[in-house]
């Protein structure tokens, strides 16, 4: 399986980092070794001194499929999760000084923690609603409607280049919040209310 990760999909978390709004969908991807599960705790790398929490909802492939249209898009997801896409802010941002890729700060083992569950689409509503706690504290709260690409719009482009297989996960970006994590911290992600997920940093 494949993580897929839309960037700069919120208006606001755009502004807050300055990057400019893009014009199609901007993708990375995650090896299957950045998955995280049963809200185990997170251990800080050595590498960063800036690592960011995201926190975004996370689509469930459910079938095989290339150069999907838009408008069939919806048959290709029934699920929709939490996770986390953390983020060595710190050489993420040397990487776009310098133009390079951005591997070494977004795809590192334990990068993405990801819920246990998954929730089926129909029983949840057409703007869904999540956030994140840090400490107690609601740091990041987000709605789908405000996703400048939608799901649909995101499998059919993606699909475009990657074929889709059942099992991938995709992604898909994070509101504004985004900010720094230390040893201590207690991450919680809800979707609807929810609780979804919790890590603590270590
Ligand atoms: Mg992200």
């Amino acid at each position: 399986m494949k993580i897929i990760c839309i960037g700069r999909n919120y208006v606001e978390h755009a502004k807050e980092l300055n990057s400019p709004l893009p014009e199609k969908p901007v993708f990375f991807l995650k090896p299957e070794t950045a998955l995280l599960f049963n809200n185990r705790p997170f251990q800080l790398p050595s590498f960063t001194s800036d690592l960011h929490y995201e926190t975004e909802l996370v689509m469930l492939i459910w079938k095989k499929g290339k150069n999907i249209p838009e408008d069939k898009a919806a048959d290709y997801f029934r699920h929709i999760g939490l996770g986390f896409d953390f983020t060595a802010r710190d050489l993420q941002q040397k990487c776009k000084e310098k133009g390079l890729p951005w591997e070494i700060s977004k795809a590192f083992d334990h990068s993405a923690p990801i819920s246990g569950t998954f929730i089926a689409k129909d029983k949840l509503p057409g703007n869904i609603h999540f956030l994140l706690k840090k400490n107690g504290q609601v740091v990041q709260d987000g709605h789908s409607a405000d996703m400048i690409f939608s799901f649909s719009r995101i499998i059919s482009y993606v699909s475009d280049f990657i074929t889709l297989e059942r099992g991938d996960l995709i992604f898909t970006g994070t509101p504004a919040g985004v900010g720094p994590v230390k040893p201590g911290d207690k991450l919680e992600g809800f979707l609807e209310g929810k609780k979804m997920l919790t890590c603590s940093i270590k």
